[in-house]
């Protein structure tokens, strides 16, 4: 499986330039869409789901066009909208049912199959019974996954899936996804919690105000901001001219002063020694470094 995207652009009504020259490349297995609100990736996975059409620009699935073969690729898409919501008074296995029989399985005997099996892989058989809109945000999740793999999908587009959810349920949803990415299927997430990306996904890409402003590995935006992060040992004023200076990253009181860390290319004349940066420090880096330059220049 391969997406292929080139030079995309989707400019709204308004003459918003939510997505603007996007050039990505997206292969098997589970692809990380980072960027803070607004960056536009709502409107680039609308694009992908063929729920929108982009204004300019290519979309190619293993070799078909998005938009002139696209009755050949809706079968093959399921989709977990950011604003994911349940018709009212449907039981959750009458839901299921219902978005099977969406999804094109005629047959009900094998959709009561496909729904039990299903309900069982989330987690949601035993709640088989009780109103959709009555589970759990976490539950409701789980559901909202469900009737986007239900058919058995090739790509799946899951946006914003973890907010707002408690880190068990965070946790949960996320193995879920992993276990779903062991086979030949793309799956897109898109998140502005990095925890989501660094334990699960292989690539990814980093938006910002509609632009790819990374794409590659995990591992290779943190080698980017390798040496770029600082951990300082600071007084009080030392540490007030610090965070005036620098993108502070966390600061912890220790000996009478703070250790902070920072991103920066320099520390000047302040104690302190580079680490080792994670995923959020990479990000911070990003964002606040090469992003800020980028749009003074
Ligand atoms: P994200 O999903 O990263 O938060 P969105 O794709 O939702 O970003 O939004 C990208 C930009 O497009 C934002 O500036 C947003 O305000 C704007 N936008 C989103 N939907 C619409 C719309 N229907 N009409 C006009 N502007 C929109």
């Amino acid at each position: 499986m391969q997406i292929i995207i080139e030079n995309l652009n989707k400019i709204y009504g308004n003459g918003n330039h939510a997505v603007k020259n996007v050039d990505l490349k997206i292969p098997t297995g589970m692809f990380g869409l980072l960027g803070p609100n607004g960056a536009g990736k709502s409107t680039l996975m609308r694009i992908l789901v063929t729920l929108m059409k982009p204004s300019s620009g290519k979309v190619t699935i293993n070799g078909l066009d998005l938009l002139k073969d696209r009755w050949q690729i809706r079968p093959m898409l399921g989709y977990l909208p950011q604003d994911f919501r349940f018709f009212p008074n449907l039981k959750t296995y009458e839901f299921l049912d219902y978005a099977a029989r969406l999804s094109g399985m005629r047959s009900a005997g094998k959709r009561h199959r496909a729904v039990d099996q299903m309900l069982e892989e989330v987690g949601l058989f035993e709640a088989r019974d009780r109103n959709a809109n009555k589970l759990s945000g976490g539950m409701k999740r789980r559901l909202g996954i469900a009737q986007a793999l239900i058919n058995d999908p090739k790509i799946i587009i899951v946006d914003e899936p973890t907010t707002g959810l408690d880190p068990e349920e965070r946790i949960r949803f996320r193995n879920l996804l992993s276990k779903i990415s062991g086979k030949d299927v793309i799956i897109i997430l898109s998140t502005h919690i990095i925890g989501d990306i660094s334990s699960t996904c292989h690539n990814m890409a980093l938006l910002n105000r509609g632009q790819v402003a990374f794409s590659g590995s995990p591992e290779q935006l943190i080698n980017e901001a390798r040496g770029h992060v600082w951990l300082l040992k600071a007084t009080e004023t030392e540490y007030l001219e610090i965070n005036e200076r620098f993108p502070v990253i966390s600061t912890i009181p220790a000996d009478g002063g703070w250790e902070v860390q920072v991103v920066a290319d320099e520390i000047n004349s302040y104690h302190g020694e580079p680490i080792e940066p994670n995923l959020e420090h990479a990000y911070v880096y990003f964002m606040e470094k090469k992003l800020n330059q980028w749009t003074n220049a």
